[in-house]
C-alpha cells in the first residue's frame, strides 16, 4: 500500500528555497491542511478561477509571486479583483523575479538593480495593493515576512472575506534581490524591508514626512459587494427556471410580460 511519502518529490524536500529566503516565512504563516495545484506560470489565478467556477464551496487560495502575479498573470489578477470572485490571494513580493535569475519585476522600486537592469531600474513600481482596491477587491492588506504575527492575522481575515481577497506579504530574496543591491545578507534585508513601512493605524497619527515614501501595512481596504459565484449561481438559476417553464408550456410568459 503506497505510503503518504511516496507521492513527495523526496529530493525537494524540506524545501527549495535558499538560506535565508523569506518564502519559507510566508508559507508558514498559511500553512493549512489543503490539497495543491500547481501551474503553469502567470496563470495561478486563471486556474483558481476555473477551480472555484467548478466547484464554489471550495475555499481557494493562490499563493504567487510579484511576477507571476503582477506582469505575466496580471490581466487575471485585475479581472479576478473586478468580478470579486471570492478567492484570497497571497502575493509573495521579493521586488525581483528570485526564482528565474533576479531580473526586475513590476515591483522593483525604481533605480534599484536586477540582472536585467544592470544601471538600475529606469521604471517606476505598482502598488500592488492600490491595484487591487482600485481594480475591486473586497480585502486588501499587507505586511511583511518580519512582521509575522500581523501576517499570519491578515491572512486569516483575508480567508474570511466573501469575494476577492489580497494579501500582499513583502519579502526577502537575499540571493539576487539582496546581493545585487548590496543590501547585505537575510537579516540586513529583512530590515530594509522592516525600515520601508509603517502601520497603517500608527500613520494616521503621524505627520506626512514621517510616512513619504513608506509602504502602508496592516488592513487597507475592506468593503463588502457581491461576490461573484453567488452572483453566478443566481442567473444560472434563473435561467433555469425559465427554461423549465418554456418546456413546460407557459411559453408566453417571458416574452409576453411588457
Ligand atoms: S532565489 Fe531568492 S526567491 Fe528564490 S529561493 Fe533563493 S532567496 Fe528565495
Amino acid at each position: 500500500m503506497a505510503e503518504i511519502l511516496d507521492y513527495f518529490r523526496k529530493e525537494r524536500l524540506p524545501h527549495i528555497w535558499c538560506q535565508g529566503c523569506g518564502h519559507g516565512t510566508v508559507t508558514s504563516a498559511l500553512v493549512l491542511d489543503f490539497d495543491t495545484l500547481h501551474t503553469a506560470h502567470g496563470r495561478a489565478i486563471a486556474f483558481a478561477t476555473g477551480v472555484k467556477h467548478a466547484k464554489p464551496k471550495l475555499k481557494v487560495i493562490v499563493m504567487t509571486g510579484d511576477g507571476d502575479c503582477a506582469a505575466i498573470g496580471g490581466n487575471h489578477f485585475i479581472h479576478a479583483a473586478r468580478r470579486n470572485i471570492d478567492i484570497t490571494t497571497i502575493v509573495m513580493n521579493n521586488s525581483t523575479y528570485g526564482m528565474t535569475s533576479g531580473q526586475y519585476s513590476p515591483t522593483t522600486p525604481h533605480g534599484m538593480l536586477g540582472t536585467t537592469a544592470p544601471y538600475g531600474n529606469v521604471e517606476f513600481d505598482f502598488d500592488l495593493c492600490e491595484l487591487a482596491k482600485a481594480a475591486g477587491a473586497t480585502y486588501v492588506a499587507r505586511a511583511t515576512s518580519f512582521h509575522v504575527t500581523l501576517l499570519q492575522d491578515l491572512i486569516e481575515k483575508a480567508l474570511m472575506n466573501k469575494g476577492f481577497s489580497v494579501v500582499e506579504a513583502l519579502t526577502q530574496c537575499p540571493t539576487y534581490f539582496g546581493r545585487k543591491n548590496k543590501i547585505g545578507g537575510p537579516v540586513e534585508l529583512l530590515n530594509w524591508i522592516k525600515d520601508r513601512t509603517v502601520n497603517v493605524k500608527a500613520a494616521a497619527a503621524l505627520p506626512p514626512e514621517k510616512i513619504q515614501g513608506k509602504m502602508l501595512i496592516g488592513e487597507l481596504h475592506k468593503v463588502e459587494r457581491p461576490e461573484y459565484t453567488a452572483t453566478y449561481a443566481e442567473m444560472t438559476t434563473k435561467i433555469q427556471r425559465t427554461f423549465n417553464d418554456y418546456k413546460g408550456g407557459n411559453r408566453g410568459c417571458e416574452l409576453n410580460s411588457d
